[in-house]
């Protein structure tokens, strides 16, 4: 039994971390992170270019300026516009935009930033913000390797000065503790030494010169556990990243306590400033099996004004079908793309 358990668990990890099957002998990132508390990101640096280049953390995690709240463990490298923003894990990306022009310091900028996300596959999503117009090299649903070329770093969005902002959050877009294996190189330490590599205000960073075996075939983040901490598990495959407008999705998932009659699937779609879209906000009350099993279809419509938007996505259980109420409220946020796509 506990063999058994073992070896599934060792499967798992490979399922998740493609390095370990195919890198041979060579370390990878996802090896060297079973040293460290799982939730720490472990990466290389999201910017390129000459190896000689320095890149100076003016903001880091709890930063006052803008790194708060669900921002809290992001990190601010100081880039000259036009330096190389490179993946820092492989992924697929899940969305980009480079046409803005516009950026200031001041909040109400912050919908101006050129961005990139890519999706790990595993519920993690990085985030590169305020790039350069017209400079990105991805498009939505392209394999990215670590290292690959994003695009520039610029100065677009809420900035007071030309850098990269690079965090790596949740499905709920909660930021996850990070480090970097070049700053726990500059620091002389080694990665599994406690605090090794995480991101301090005032350091002065190298680029990414390292690549990591990468065999392009990371899938969308499925929604798995994500609403766990609600009672609820996600059974299929359905994507807690991305959605197509206009298509009907399948949710198939238990409740973990079946004394819950049923759950509550709520949608709302935020339009490019973040406004709730009024035609856009949905909730599905699904009555469970007795063994707590549930089947329910979602649809996210395809609205006039549903260019550039993110759709929230969350499931809990509720005690009876005839009362279906929750006052929980912490989506899965997708990036809803165009059916045409
Ligand atoms: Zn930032």
């Amino acid at each position: 039994m506990i063999s058994r358990f073992q070896s599934h668990s060792a499967v798992g990890a490979c399922l998740l971390f493609l390095g370990c099957v195919a890198t041979g002998d060579l370390p990878t990132t996802h090896e060297t992170e079973k040293f460290i508390r799982p939730p720490a990101q472990l990466v290389h640096m999201p910017l390129g270019g000459n190896k000689n280049a320095k890149f100076e953390i003016v903001q880091s995690a709890h930063g006052p300026f803008s790194h708060k709240g669900k921002a809290k463990y992001s990190v601010d490298f100081k880039a000259r516009i036009g330096t190389p923003v490179v993946a820092a894990r492989a992924g697929i990306v899940v969305a980009a935009r480079g046409d803005s022009t516009t950026g200031c310091d001041s909040e109400e900028c912050a919908v101006h930033a050129n961005y990139v996300y890519v999706d790990h596959g595993d519920g993690t999503v990085a985030t590169y913000l305020h790039l350069k117009a017209g400079s990105l090299k991805v498009k939505v649903g392209d394999q990215v390797c670590q290292g690959d070329r994003l695009g520039s770093s610029g100065n677009t969005g809420w900035t007071k000065g030309p850098h990269l902002h690079f965090d790596i959050s949740d499905v709920s877009q909660s930021t996850l503790p990070l480090r970097f294996y070049e700053i726990a190189k500059a620091s002389n330490l080694n990665i599994d030494d406690v605090g090794s590599g995480v991101p301090i205000v005032g350091m002065k960073v190298s680029p990414a010169v390292t690549k990591e075996h990468c065999l392009k075939n990371v899938a969308y983040s499925a929604c798995g556990q994500a609403f766990d901490e609600f009672g609820v598990l996600i059974t299929n495959n359905i994507s807690c990243t991305t959605a197509e407008l206009g298509r009907d999705y399948t949710i198939v998932g238990r409740v973990i306590d079946t004394r819950f009659e049923a759950v509550m699937i709520s949608q709302k779609m935020l339009s490019r400033e973040r406004i709730p879209i009024a035609a856009g906000v949905d909730k599905t009350c699904v009555r469970t099996e007795k063994d707590g099993t549930f089947r329910a279809t979602i649809h996210w419509p395809f609205l006039p004004k549903a260019l550039g938007v993110s759709g929230g996505m969350f499931v809990t259980t509720v005690l009876s079908a005839d009362r279906c109420v929750a006052n929980v409220d912490k989506h899965a946020w997708l990036h809803l793309q165009k059916p045409d796509r």
